[in-house]
């Protein structure tokens, strides 16, 4: 599904990715933590193509879904056009317009946010920016979601409905990438933690006894 050959990139005059081999099979959900500055947003950037590499290389899907860390919705758009505005004007799509806006409907009916579709971004809650941000990166069916960030500014219990969120998308047969600084959330939703340094991968597990996990990944976080 991806595939991160040896690659690098340079910001600033420094290498914030160096080196890195990546590969995330079909149907993985997996979570990127580390520091801040370990190069988790240059990463998930330079897989959805937002960023060219310096060195090496990356295969991914052509169908990508991103959520930026800030959300990053228009803020002249409502929440419904937010959603709409690339399958209504990509020039090639897979689905008629018509799909596209009852997929629109569903996807905001099922992430609880239909009641917001007229509003502007500046009168959303932060976690129904993070749903709206969630609604606008599902509508082209992607077989592979970014995330960055999904739950920075939210409260517990929105984390835990939108630990739920992505639980499902997951079961629907999409594959997933989220960078989160929390780990309790990534270890309730993840199913393989990986753990940035530097623009390295120094960790990359499988946790079973997520509980365990969680208390000892975040000893490695503060080392
Ligand atoms: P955070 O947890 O704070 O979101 P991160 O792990 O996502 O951090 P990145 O945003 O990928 O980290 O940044 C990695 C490094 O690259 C940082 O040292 C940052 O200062 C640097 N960097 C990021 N964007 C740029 C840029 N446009 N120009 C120069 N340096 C940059
Ligand atoms: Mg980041």
């Amino acid at each position: 599904m991806v595939n991160v050959m040896n690659a690098t990139k340079f910001l600033g005059g420094a290498s914030v990715i160096q080196h890195l081999d990546l590969k995330i099979s079909v149907l993985e959900i997996v979570g990127l933590a580390g520091a801040s500055g370990s190069g988790k947003s240059t990463l998930l950037r330079c897989i959805q193509g937002l960023e060219t590499l310096d060195e090496g290389s990356i295969d991914r899907p052509e169908h990508t879904g991103f959520m930026f860390q800030d959300f990053q919705l228009f803020p002249h758009m409502t929440v419904w056009e937010n959603i709409l505005y690339a399958p209504l004007h990509k020039r090639r799509t897979e689905l008629k317009k018509e799909e596209y806006i009852s997929n629109a409907h569903r996807l905001l009916y099922s992430l609880g946010i239909l009641s917001q579709k007229d509003i502007y971004p500046h009168r959303l809650s932060g976690g129904q920016k993070q749903r709206a941000a969630l609604a606008r990166a599902l509508i082209m069916n992607p077989k592979l979601l970014l995330c960055d960030e999904p739950t920075s500014g939210l409260d517990k219990s929105t984390t835990g409905s939108v630990a739920q969120i992505f639980k499902q998308v997951h079961e629907q047969g999409v594959t997933v990438l989220i960078a989160s600084h929390d780990i309790d959330f990534l270890c309730d939703v993840c199913d393989r933690i990986i753990m940035m340094r530097q623009g390295k991968i120094v960790l990359d597990i499988s946790p079973k006894e997520k509980g365990f996990y969680a208390e000892s990944l975040y000893q490695f976080y503060k080392d």
